[in-house]
């Protein structure tokens, strides 16, 4: 029976990697797949993760129906047993849905990988349509560390060191210093430092401040540089 499975985690939590095994597995046992993703961090049509690897992809648009595309590859001689589809929250709920088809009246496995939840703790729409009709939900159990060393549960936005909790929904990382919007870099980090704001370069700031109270030494031991 085809499933839809979501594999969600905080960024940083090695989805990618996963989402690389998962199709050389499927692949080893001589199943065909296509592999979809979009707005990688290494640009168009890749899909990479932070350990290195990387394979081509299809880039998933707004424009794009996957039920068209994997009709269109299915009579064109080729046959799918199953989709990567990473970095899934940036799909829109109709392309889940038509995902949710795929798997019901083609029989195609669909393994969606992606973070479910925005730098302003919201769930990306894309997300919480795979909550509402995956068939499992997975959380990696790769867990992402926040700079004190707790689990990282939530991802923040850091525009020139600074946690901004306000914005677009969607800016992709390590935008070019110099142009308007500034350094954007996305951290994770522990829900009681996201509460804080306190991000690693608020913490060494923090901790090298005559003004900080004990307590909140105790709760910001300095983050390793
Ligand atoms: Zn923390």
């Amino acid at each position: 029976m085809a499933e839809l499975v979501f594999f969600s985690g905080t960024m940083d939590c090695g989805k990618s990697t996963l989402a690389l095994q998962m199709d050389h597995n499927h692949r080893a046992r001589g199943r065909s797949g296509l592999i979809f993703t979009k707005m990688d961090r290494m640009g168009e049509s890749v899909l990479s993760s932070r350990l290195g690897l990387s394979t081509t992809a299809r880039e998933v648009t707004d424009r794009l129906d996957f039920w068209d595309e994997l009709v269109e590859f299915a009579t064109t001689g080729h046959s799918v047993d199953y989709l990567i589809c990473d970095e899934a929250q940036f799909y829109t709920p109709e392309q889940v849905e038509q995902l949710a088809r795929i798997v019901d009246e083609m029989a195609v496995d669909v393994f969606a990988f992606g973070i479910t939840a925005d730098f302003r703790t919201q769930l990306f729409p894309g997300s919480r349509r795979m909550i509402e009709l995956a068939d499992r939900v997975q959380v990696l159990q790769v867990e992402a560390l926040c700079w004190c060393g707790r689990r990282a549960t939530h991802n923040a936005r850091v525009v020139d060191g600074v946690m901004v909790v306000e914005g677009e929904q969607v800016v992709v990382g390590d935008t070019k210093p110099g142009t308007d919007t500034g350094l954007v870099e996305y951290e994770v980090l522990c829900r009681r430092h996201f509460m804080r704001r306190m991000n690693s370069t608020a913490a060494r700031a923090a901790a090298a401040s005559p003004d900080t109270l004990p307590f909140d030494l105790d709760l910001c031991p300095v983050p390793p540089c």
